[in-house]
């Protein structure tokens, strides 16, 4: 046998192997259930990647809700989108009553209470397929929302039900209750060698 050959037999051989290790996992993967998703950490890609999902349920027809919970100055292309053209999606946003600049705890504490409404409506409803609650990390961090509040709304939810919470931080309970939780690593980004945020990229 020629190098070549042996190489790609070497190849076929590892691969086969391989394949038969992914099949026999998802033979095991039996439990029919919706997961609980922590999206965090300093790299990007959180909430998008949470409108990821979005996209993902909409394809096979699913009612999903979105709670953002941080109203940025700049309108997002999602926000854009999913407001014009996807009337199934029931879309929430903090209200401006959200006060980051002007520190105003009692203000800021009743727009998250109002918002969490709308999410607790949602964990709720066994219809809604996939809730997102974008940046509802913050809103524990800074004790605007009840953490034993906001876990048990969760942990209670429909069990078809799937979630996708996103931000940094959020504390060790939130990630001890949740199925799958990933660390975005900030490896490098863009804005730091002053390049300025893009639209349809970063917002
Ligand atoms: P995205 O919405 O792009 O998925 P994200 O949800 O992970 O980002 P956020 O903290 O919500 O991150 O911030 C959103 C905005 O901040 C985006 O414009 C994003 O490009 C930018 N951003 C995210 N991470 C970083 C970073 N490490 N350094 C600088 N800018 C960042
Ligand atoms: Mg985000």
């Amino acid at each position: 046998m020629n190098n070549t050959s042996d190489k790609s037999e070497r190849h076929r051989k590892a691969m086969a192997k391989q394949k038969a290790k992914v099949d026999q996992r998802i033979a095991e993967a039996a439990t029919e259930q919706g997961v609980l998703l922590v999206l965090t950490g300093n790299g990007k890609g959180k909430s998008s990647s949470a409108f990821g999902m979005v996209v993902r349920s909409l394809g096979y027809g699913y009612k999903v809700g979105v709670v953002q919970f941080i109203k940025g100055k700049q309108l997002s292309g999602e926000e854009l989108y999913v407001r014009e053209k996807c009337p199934e999606v029931d879309f929430h946003q903090m209200g401006t009553g959200f006060t980051w600049n002007t520190q105003d705890r009692e203000a800021d504490t009743a727009a998250a209470l109002a918002t969490w409404e709308e999410a607790a409506r949602m964990l709720r409803d066994e219809s809604v397929h996939l809730v997102v609650l974008d940046e509802l990390t913050y809103m524990l961090a800074y004790k605007y929302l009840d953490e034993e509040l906001v876990l048990n709304a969760l942990a209670n939810r429909p069990p078809s039900q799937s979630v996708v919470v996103t931000g940094r931080g959020g504390g060790s309970a939130l990630q001890e209750l949740a199925d799958t939780v990933t660390e975005l690593k900030d490896v490098k980004h863009a804005f730091k060698s002053g390049i300025k945020a893009r639209k349809g990229v970063d917002y």
